[in-house]
């Protein structure tokens, strides 16, 4: 298996030494392997001579004697001994910006393949120029993905609310109950920050097919929404989707901030308030007469695409009645699109059963051409999925019974990723979810 080795400047054992490496007192020596396993070898005093000069090649030629069987080392600052290093020697020479050892070891291990390549390419002769930057992955506490998802392909998802800050509290919802029932609009997350880590994740996250609203709750509660859909536009080509509950768009500023948007899918899951308050249970101040009429403004308002989505509970809004009226307010709407959905990931409450697809197929029907069903049913795969995050959701469960928060928490994983793996998993038979004290666990299962 193939090993690097490594040298760093460390006086304590913990801290990387905080100046160039040649000036650290002692240096601690570690074996980096392919497969990320990485071991401290042993402590070396420096005895080189203290410099006389700024990159004194008598003080290099000693820590390099010192260091002979090292392939890596390793500063925290770029020197121009560092730089004689990279163009006279066969050391490869690598900066960083962590503190502490272990921090650095286990980011490392993400590097193996492009250092070995370049500890090897030095060994056969090569000078390469470069000089790798070590640093932490920025948190992206507000993005999270791509999500490869059926509808809008690799979806990076934006999240501009709290978790489970809603207008709603849909008895399907994914999410958990809503703990935040709100109607006000305010700059719920930092404006500045959610598009500094959009430019970000833009730059290193690989295909991206839609920047998706959406998240831990309702996005149109973010007051800067429009703000911030024009000045991603600035900058990306990518369209922009917002997914929202639709119940605020009676509101006519909401509506010109949702302009600048290239897709919207407003959900409308009930054309009663008897039906709302059952399915989606809002906020007191909501009525089923002014959302309908703000989703059928905003229609006719919107240049961009709509698809409306609705979502279908068994024996909750799914009887003949409530399908006419919905379908009437469909043929007054004219969305692009019109996906069926039903309850297929666990719901925010036990109560919340999904329809079959029979039934589907026969409501489907009467919404026409435009309809399609979207509901992922069991046996259906998203296009991609990482296996390596499977074994991770697997190794958790397998240590406590883990909550979707937990799993999150743990991975860095925002909870709409981890509820995609969870429904495989669940579907596998590898994790089962139980019911304590009115949450749900996720513990091993029979498969
Ligand atoms: S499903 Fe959407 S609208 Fe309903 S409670 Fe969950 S986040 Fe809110």
């Amino acid at each position: 298996m193939r090993r690097i080795r490594i040298a760093l400047g460390s006086e304590d054992g913990i801290n990387i030494s905080p100046t160039h490496l040649g000036m650290a007192e002692k240096f601690h020596i570690y074996d980096l392997w392919e497969n990320g396993d990485y071991r401290f070898i042993e402590k070396r005093v420096n005895r080189s001579p203290q410099e006389r000069k700024h990159a004194d090649p008598e003080k290099r030629k000693a820590v390099t004697e010192i260091l002979k069987d090292c392939d890596l080392f390793v500063g925290r600052r770029l020197s121009p001994n560092f730089v004689k290093l990279r163009d006279n020697t066969r050391f490869q020479p690598v900066v960083t910006e962590i503190d502490t050892i272990s921090d650095f070891m286990e980011e490392l291990r993400n590097f193996f393949p492009h250092l070995s390549d370049l500890v090897k390419r030095r060994k056969e002769g090569e000078k390469p120029k470069e000089i790798p930057k070590i640093s932490k992955p920025l948190k992206l506490n507000h993005i999270y993905g791509p999500v490869p998802s059926r509808r809008l392909g690799f979806s990076l998802g934006v999240d501009l609310v709290p978790y489970k800050t809603c207008s709603f509290d849909c008895v399907y919802c994914q999410l958990g109950r809503t703990t935040d029932k709100t109607v006000e609009r305010k700059e719920w997350m930092p404006t500045g920050e959610v598009l500094s880590q959009i430019k970000e994740a833009i730059d290193s996250k690989g295909r991206i097919d839609y920047l998706t609203f959406s998240g831990s709750g309702e996005p149109t509660l973010h007051s800067r929404i429009g703000w911030l859909i024009r000045e991603v536009k600035k900058i990306t080509d990518i369209p922009v989707a917002v997914l929202t509950n639709g119940s605020l768009l009676f509101k006519e500023d909401l509506r010109e901030e949702l302009m600048a948007a290239d897709l919207v899918v407003p959900s409308l899951d009930a054309a009663t308030q008897k039906s709302l308050e059952r399915v989606n249970r809002p906020h007191s101040s909501l009525n089923i007469g002014e959302i309908i009429q703000g989703i059928l403004q905003f229609s006719r308002e919107f240049k961009g695409r709509i698809w409306l989505e609705i979502m279908l509970v068994k024996g909750i809004n799914d009887v003949e009645e409530e399908i006419e009226k919905m379908v009437k307010i469909v043929r007054k709407m004219q969305p692009d699109k019109v996906h069926l959905n039903t309850v297929v990931r666990p719901p925010s409450e036990e109560f919340a059963h999904p329809l079959s697809i029979s039934d589907l197929e026969r409501i489907k029907a009467s919404f026409g051409q435009r309809c399609e069903i979207i509901a992922g049913f069991k046996g259906e795969r998203e296009e991609a999925y990482v296996q390596d995050i499977e074994g991770d959701i697997l190794e958790l469960v397998q240590r406590r019974p883990v909550t979707l928060s937990d799993i999150s928490h743990s991975l860095g994983l925002h909870q709409n990723e981890v509820i995609k793996y969870l429904q495989v998993l669940e579907e596998k038979g590898k994790v089962e979810a139980h019911r304590f004290e009115g949450r749900r666990y996720y513990k091993p299962g029979m498969g």
